[in-house]
């Protein structure tokens, strides 16, 4: 299940992130502080991609077939629409062989699971996504079942009861592609894990705790933070790295960063409300000219005051989203190759 592979922002660029003017992304503080490095995620993702491909030209070779992709796409959800043809081409452009399978938004729960059930007995598919969110007539635990039914072996989501467990003890194999894009970003900017400070908003099961597991790998002390913890701000404020997973725009403001912290934005959320756009990025903020072309724009957690204080940060768009889907692909020829070497 794709709850963490639907947030491609790629689609959405807004004019904002490394491309940016200064007055959104510094947050005109005036003062004397260099403005925050903006990461570029979709530099970051462009190399993962690159280096995905020989590795896909090398397993087709020796398998006779590309390494298969299978995307499961329920209904119509013009934002999963977007995703998934992001996902299509990413994969196909890498020389993936991409099945996408549509069921319509009327398809039952069993339905889906029989589907999930071909594509485990596939050869040719060698990773299986399903596209979040799934239509309310699947019920609370749709999505939890869809986890548990697909192949741990072909779950490049990593979100198997059985990868996750893995990811718990350091060796797993298929590892939730949102956190694992993060630290590709942290390590990629050269940004120290070992011995720092890492500070986790957010305990999902996709982001939050996935996260703080491959962090503590990495020898981080880390701080896992979410909706009841007391004096949030100065919580966060002791973090080397600072990951804000949370869904609520602009919320993380320059008193939840530590002087010269590493600030990742995970948060996106589409917002259509142009005076909370205007609140958030002032009213010279071009992302005000991409909602009303577009009718909505892709905004973080973290309001732009924090470049104030940040040393480093992520940008929405431009930032975690990228890494996501190279992420996925990376997963993707991992499970191929795991595969092919299992069946010899
Ligand atoms: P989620 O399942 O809704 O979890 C949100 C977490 O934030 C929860 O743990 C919640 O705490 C915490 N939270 C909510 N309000 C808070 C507050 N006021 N103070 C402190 N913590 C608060 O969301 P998710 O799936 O993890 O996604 C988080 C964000 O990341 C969303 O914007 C999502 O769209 C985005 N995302 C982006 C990508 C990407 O590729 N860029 C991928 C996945 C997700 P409780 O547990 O206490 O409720």
């Amino acid at each position: 299940m794709s709850k963490a592979n639907e947030r491609s922002d790629v689609s959405h660029a807004s004019g904002a992130g490394p491309g940016a003017p200064a007055s959104e992304r510094v947050g005109g503080s005036g003062g004397a502080k260099p403005p925050a490095k903006i990461i570029d995620g979709t530099a970051i993702a462009a190399e993962i991609r690159a280096d995905a491909v020989p590795a896909v030209q090398a397993f087709t070779a020796r398998a006779g077939r590309p390494p298969g992709l299978g995307i499961v796409l329920v209904g119509n959800n013009p934002a999963s629409e977007v995703y998934v043809r992001n996902k299509v081409k990413a994969g196909s452009d890498a020389g993936l062989w991409v099945d996408l399978q549509r069921l319509p938004a009327t398809a039952s729960l069993a339905e889906l699971l029989a589907l999930v059930d071909r594509l485990n007995a596939s050869e040719r598919h060698d990773g299986i996504l399903v596209q979040a969110p799934l239509p309310d007539s699947m019920g609370k635990t749709g999505s939890q079942q869809v986890f548990d039914a697909i192949d741990p072996d072909k779950d490049v989501d990593g979100f198997h009861p059985v990868n996750v467990g893995k990811l718990v003890q350091g060796r797993a194999h298929l590892k939730p592609c949102t956190p694992a894009g993060v630290i590709e970003i942290l390590e990629r900017s050269g940004v120290p894990i070992g011995g720092r400070h890492a500070v986790v908003i957010g305990r999902s099961e996709i982001v939050g705790k996935p996260m703080a597991m491959l962090l503590l790998q990495r020898d981080a002390t880390v701080t896992i933070c979410h909706s009841k913890t007391p004096d949030l701000p100065s919580v966060a404020a002791r973090g080397d790295i600072l990951i804000a997973a949370i869904g609520r725009p602009g919320f993380v403001t320059r008193d939840f960063i530590r002087p010269g912290a590493t600030v990742v934005d995970v948060g996106t959320t589409p917002i259509s409300d142009r005076a909370l756009v205007e609140r958030i990025y002032g009213p010279a903020s071009p992302r005000l000219e991409t909602l009303a072309k577009r009718g909505s724009v892709i905004v973080g957690d973290v309001h732009p005051s924090a470049a104030e204080v940040a040393g480093a940060l992520t940008p929405v768009p431009g930032g975690v989203g990228p890494l996501t889907i190279a992420m996925l692909l990376k997963n993707t020829v991992a499970a191929a190759e795991r595969r092919l070497a299992v069946n010899r």
